[in-house]
């Protein structure tokens, strides 16, 4: 058995302006009042365009500009922060769809990747495959809740232990170092598989946009959620509190619990 680290979560991939683009089209409807802000994340400059290009709202209304601006406004809020706080409290989320974070969970276990695939809306993965990568050791995180009793552990131990040892075992039953064939060790690998621990430490990537995230983060950091899924969840939320402080301003950690609670749950 090797025993891994905590699972960890590296935010690998966010969406990125193309300001030339941007700028291109805000010329074209009459160079509004409004320019993105450098000192907000790309995302954030994104949702807010996504915002005002749908209400015609980039500033009051101007006859001068009539791709810009709409005779029914005769004030914009301005700034990042406060544009994006009304788009949570009036539940309009769609907006935060356009804007993906991609994330890889290093060491988690199959146990975590099964249910954070459940989640369904506005996501995309790609798991480590156990059909053709080979367990000729078994990478296991014991989990805290098991690692405060010794007896357990120690039961743990031995369990992965002798389901190491059969996965050796079976191998050599087969031949499969000697195999040139790769279709036969692929078959072989995954009949192997079926005797690995669902505890077994694996590598998910994982995408999702930032109105996903929102609700992944408040189910799966909750009280009741899994001891691993709400320790991967907390990092995750703490990665997306820190690059998209505006989307997720009305996020907050209850210390006592751990959970991360939202103001406007969905938006
Ligand atoms: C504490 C906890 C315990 C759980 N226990 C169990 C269990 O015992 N058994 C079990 O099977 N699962 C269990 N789950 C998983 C749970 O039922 C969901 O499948 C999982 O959390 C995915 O969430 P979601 O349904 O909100 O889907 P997401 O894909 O995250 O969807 C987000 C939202 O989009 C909307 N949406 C998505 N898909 C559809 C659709 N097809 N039609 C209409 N609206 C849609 C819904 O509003 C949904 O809330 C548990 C989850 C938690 C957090």
């Amino acid at each position: 058995m090797r025993e891994v680290d905590l699972p960890r979560v590296y935010l690998v991939a966010k969406t990125m302006l193309v300001s030339e683009g941007l700028s291109a089209y805000l010329k074209d409807i009459g160079n509004p009042d409004w320019q993105s802000d450098s000192s907000v994340s790309d995302g954030e400059n994104l949702i807010e365009a996504a915002g005002r290009m749908c209400y015609r709202s980039w500033q009051p209304w101007d006859p001068e500009k009539p791709e810009a601006s709409n005779p029914n406004v005769s004030q914009v809020r301005r700034g990042n922060d406060r544009y994006l706080a009304n788009v949570l409290k009036s539940g309009h989320g769609s907006v935060l769809e356009h804007v993906n974070a991609t994330f890889i969970c290093r060491n988690v276990s199959r146990v975590f990747t099964h249910e954070l695939v459940r989640h369904r809306a506005g996501m995309a993965y790609s798991q480590e495959s156990l059909r053709y990568v080979r367990l000729d050791n078994l990478p296991v995180w014991i989990p805290d809740s098991a690692g405060t009793n010794p007896k357990a552990e120690k039961k743990i131990r031995e369990v992965i232990d002798f389901l190491e040892n059969t996965q050796k075992e079976l191998a050599d039953i087969f031949g499969i170092d000697d195999m040139d064939d790769f279709t036969t060790k692929k078959t072989l690998t995954s009949m192997f598989r079926r005797l690995a621990p669902i505890g077994i430490a694996t590598t998910i990537m994982v995408t999702g946009n930032l109105r996903a995230w929102r609700h992944i983060i408040s189910m799966r950091t909750s009280l009741h959620a899994e001891e691993e899924i709400r320790l991967v969840g907390n990092q995750i939320a703490k990665i997306c509190k820190k690059e998209f402080p505006n989307v997720f301003q009305d996020m907050f950690r209850d210390d006592e619990t751990g959970a991360w609670e939202f103001d406007h749950s969905k938006v």
